[in-house]
């Protein structure tokens, strides 16, 4: 799956000071038409009754695969909201229980999959997870619930899926802005993990390898959504991106779209895509490996104007002004982003913040320190 390699990339002295790498278990079974194995794979797992999970306007795949599942399906919830409301959360939980499930099949991206964690936290039921996103939850421990507006994380294994099935198939009708924005958040998970705190050798691997699928596959399927090698290539490289999400912390990329998108309502995958080029920017003086794998992996000179080329061409928005914010929320957003300590390779002050945030505001091409 990957373009020529030009140089080795990793950063060599995280060998030497040594590293920790958690290998998550989860299977995965991937290539068009692998939908189909997923009663092989409900058999295998042991299970009987199965909860099938979508959001409403994918309710036509979860109740095509009902009929393919036959008596395993015991039941279809088809209210999954971005960024799991709790109320939406008891909901699905309340229909595991009423359909007596003992497994839940989550069918869709980020949102449904997220809708199945919350049912799995408080219920241990195994997800099987089907992604039509480029999102990766589908490989992370982490899930997300919100609260009046405040959305909280955490890390559990129990919401980790089971078995993952990747058919790119099923992302051929992803239309082409939502597949870009997708595949920008994921490359965004691949950025941070590269110079993130506890990463290490394996995860940089995956995350540059993730980049060097994604992004040529990317400018492929805006154009002809339905090219199944470039699908292949997306979907693969979001899996990887996925892997990278679950195993390094992530740094002031994250900690800035969860502001926004959480205080000011901001679209949470575009967000990612404007911000990460600034981001990339940003971190370039400290953290010069990982900014040379991403550049490697994009086939540029520079991370930041790489990633920035990148958003351009894809067709997303290129400033946060475009997704309706209003400049008046920057102060109060570069204070927000601020107000508490996180790790990241440079040092995050609030004057910083605030300019960097400028920049996204305006589309303004990434800053050269
Ligand atoms: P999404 O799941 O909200 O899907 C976006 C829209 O696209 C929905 O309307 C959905 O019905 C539709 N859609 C999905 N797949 C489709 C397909 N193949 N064809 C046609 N329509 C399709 O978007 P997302 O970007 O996958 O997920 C975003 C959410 O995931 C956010 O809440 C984010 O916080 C969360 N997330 C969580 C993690 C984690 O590790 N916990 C990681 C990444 C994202």
């Amino acid at each position: 799956m990957s373009a020529g390699r030009s140089e080795p990339n990793c950063d060599a002295s995280l060998a030497v000071r040594g590293f920790t790498h958690t290998t998550l278990a989860a299977r995965v079974v991937f290539g068009a038409g692998v939908l189909d194995d997923l009663p092989r794979e409900i058999e295998l797992l042991g299970l009987r009754r199965l909860l099938l999970l979508s959001t409403p306007g994918q309710r036509g795949l979860a109740e095509r695969t009902g009929v393919v599942l036959q008596s395993k399906c015991a039941g279809i919830f088809s209210g999954a909201v971005t960024h799991v409301p709790v109320e939406c959360a008891q909901q699905a939980v309340s229909a595991a229980r009423a359909a007596g499930a003992d497994g839940l099949v989550a069918l869709g991206g980020g949102s449904t999959i997220g809708v199945a964690k919350a049912i799995a936290l408080q219920t241990n039921l195994p997800i099987v997870a089907v992604p039509t996103t480029y999102a990766g939850s589908e490989m992370t421990p982490i899930y997300g619930l919100t609260e009046a507006g405040v959305k909280r994380t955490g890390r559990d294994t129990r919401v980790l899926p089971r078995t993952v099935l990747y058919d790119p198939l099923l992302s051929q009708h992803l239309p082409a802005r939502t597949s870009a924005a997708s595949g920008m958040n994921a490359i965004a998970h691949a950025v941070e993990g590269l110079y993130g705190e506890d990463t290490n050798p394996i995860a940089q691997m995956l995350a540059e390898a993730a980049i060097r699928a994604l992004a040529p596959g990317l400018r492929v399927v805006i154009d002809t959504l339905d090219d199944l090698p470039a699908r292949c290539r997306c979907l693969y490289g979001g899996w990887l991106c996925g892997l990278v999400l679950g195993s390094v912390s992530m740094g002031l990329h994250h900690k800035l779209c969860h502001t926004l998108g959480g205080s000011f309502n901001l679209p949470h995958a575009e967000t990612h895509s404007i911000l990460l080029t600034h981001v990339a920017a940003y971190n370039t003086p400290a953290a010069p490996a990982a900014m040379r794998c991403v550049a490697a992996a994009l086939g540029t000179e520079d991370a930041a104007q790489g990633l920035f080329d990148l958003v351009r061409q894809l067709g997303l928005p290129l400033s946060l002004r475009d997704l309706g914010m209003r400049e008046t929320d920057l102060d109060l957003a570069a204070e927000l982003a601020t107000r508490a300590a996180y790790a990241n390779p440079r040092p995050v002050t609030r004057a910083a913040i605030r300019l960097l945030l400028d920049d996204a505001f305006f589309g303004r091409a990434p800053r050269r320190e």
